[in-house]
């Protein structure tokens, strides 16, 4: 049996890890590194680059290479996330034959689980290379808040990447995992990520191999990013103020501006005052113009401050969802690389009313968490029962448009909801049913993870006939639903048609795609 890799699927990074003679560890690429920029592009001569080398032409190439797709997988064009990475992204993004947001590199159009499974690929490759033996199975990890759509998006992507994906866990569980196995005993603890893109929050229960999820709240559109665009805007105005120009329409200025913020916020982790210097940024009749900014930590907690309140909201729900109060949690993990920022850190200790645990390395923590869990899926001894929740309530929409929820949020996965449908005009053969994730009492305010037609209803008077639909949430967080005729036994057999969901043939045609870029592992 082949061994089982564990991937943190990443917005800005990812990492890999796998467990060697019971104990995980991270998987390093040739060059040592322990992460892999999530980063994909097409260099000026048509070559694909991946990870680092992505990066390296970010600024010279900003419109071929892409960065935090993760941000797009699984939403509609037209939702407010897309439009705002629009504005915000200098390369193209585009709308799909399923009203997916798309992105268009050096004339290809590429889906957004098309280009996670390009980083999933690489992962896979890199592993290989260390372990020496091919790898097929893999645990990836997606954040708690991630709804249906994007969950499938996940699981698409490895599938296109070569991969069977043996189960997709969430992020602050993966930590969870790797955090409890490292230290036994019974406890309850809180995790909060905040990584470059997405944010998630959750309270666990470990207690003797059993890891149970009592609630988990977050944001997936949310991040390390924000603060660096912050960062960015203030830059721009104030060099817009001294010199007269305005930088918000140079792509390769506002790239290496946004580099540069980056590194400036990194560096004020550490220290309490930065500069920024950008040489000839851009020029003018009068010649070139250079960027010297000062940039000190009290400015950017000033600039990023509400983003950080923001996070705490969700931690309170998550508190108030798990029936807790702040004091009854044991030990807070920090993951995602943004919560090394000494505000965040503060911010959640104040909440908590205590210091958070300094043991794990946030960057490689959820990786080890999917190795762990990827072994305890397939060899014998290495038991830990996992139980996690569904981040949002699943529902229909009922008359006048309401939510009608069927399963809570927070609720225990795997589960299944049955529900009787019947029809509201005499001899009605068909019902439709649209089936959403969210919160809002309304349902458009939701996510429409798709809708079906129960079709063959048998004639009779308005109210009589019985449906039975199931709906089920599998150990992934992925909506399945299946129907029967209370009368007759008979199965109706309907599929949620998500409408950014990618069908099978297009996934096969995607992974067949990329095997024609891929270096032939020999072993
Ligand atoms: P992740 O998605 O967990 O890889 O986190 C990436 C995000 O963490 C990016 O936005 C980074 O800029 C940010 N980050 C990494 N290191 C630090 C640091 N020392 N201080 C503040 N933010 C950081």
């Amino acid at each position: 049996m082949g061994r089982v890799i564990g991937i943190d699927l990443g917005t800005t990074n990812s990492c890999i890890a796998i467990v060697e003679d019971g104990q995980p560890i991270v998987i390093p690429n040739s060059g040592g590194y322990k992460t892999m920029p999530s980063m994909f592009g097409i260099s000026q001569d048509g070559k694909r680059l991946v990870g680092h080398l992505a990066k390296r032409q970010a600024i010279t190439n900003a419109q071929n290479t892409v960065y935090a797709a993760k941000r797009l997988i699984g939403r509609r064009f037209d939702s407010t996330e897309v439009q705002r990475s629009i504005e915000l992204c200098p390369y193209e993004i585009v709308q799909g034959p399923h009203e997916d947001a798309r992105i268009e590199l050096a004339e290809k159009t590429f889906t957004c689980p098309e280009l996670a499974g390009i980083t999933l690929r690489e992962m896979k490759r890199i592993a290989e290379e260390y372990l020496g033996e091919p790898v097929h199975e893999a645990v990836i990890t997606c954040p708690a808040y991630f709804n249906d759509a994007q969950r499938q998006g996940t699981k698409d992507a490895g599938k296109i990447a070569g991969l069977e994906v043996l189960r997709i866990i969430n992020e602050p569980t993966a930590a969870a995992l790797a955090y409890g196995m490292a230290r036994p005993g019974d406890q309850r603890i809180a995790v909060y990520d905040l990584g470059g893109g997405t944010f998630d929050v959750s309270i666990l229960e470990i207690s003797e191999g059993v890891i149970e999820v009592l609630a988990t709240a977050g944001n997936t559109f949310l991040g390390g990013e924000d603060f660096d665009r912050r960062i960015v805007a203030h830059i721009v105005k104030g060099f817009e103020e001294a010199e007269g120009i305005d930088l918000r329409s140079d792509t390769m200025a506002l790239q290496r501006l946004k580099d540069a913020a980056e590194k400036a916020k990194c560096d004020l982790s550490m220290r309490e005052e930065t500069e920024i210097n950008l040489p000839f940024i851009a020029s003018d009749p009068e010649g070139p113009r250079h960027l010297n900014f000062e940039l000190d930590r009290v400015m950017l907690e000033r600039l990023v401050d509400d983003i950080v309140q923001g996070t705490l909201k969700s931690v309170e729900q998550c508190v108030q969802d798990a029936g807790l109060r702040p004091s009854d949690v044991d030990q807070v993990v920090m993951v995602g690389g943004q919560s090394r920022m000494p505000l965040v850190q503060s911010a959640v200790s104040d909440y908590f009313g205590k210091r958070p645990h300094k043991g794990v390395n946030p960057d490689e923590v959820v990786a080890l968490g999917a190795a762990v869990q990827g072994a305890a899926l397939v060899e014998e001894g290495q038991d830990v029962l996992l139980l996690d929740v569904t981040p949002l309530s699943l529902g229909i929409s009922t008359y006048g448009g309401h939510f009608a929820r069927l399963i809570d949020r927070n609720t225990t996965v795997p589960v299944t909801k049955a529900h009787i449908f019947t029809t509201t005009r005499d001899d009605q053969s068909a019902v439709k049913i649209r089936v959403f994730q969210g919160e809002s009492d309304l349902a458009t305010e939701n996510d429409l993870l798709g809708e079906f037609v129960l079709a063959g209803i048998r004639p009779a008077r308005k109210g009589e006939p019985e449906v039975e639909v199931s709906f089920d949430i599998d150990s992934n967080g992925i909506v399945s639903v299946s129907a029967r005729d209370l009368a007759t036994g008979q199965e109706q057999s309907i599929t949620v048609s998500s409408t950014s969901t990618l069908s099978d043939s297009e996934i096969d045609q995607m992974a067949a795609d990329q095997q024609n870029y891929e270096v032939a592992f020999k072993g």
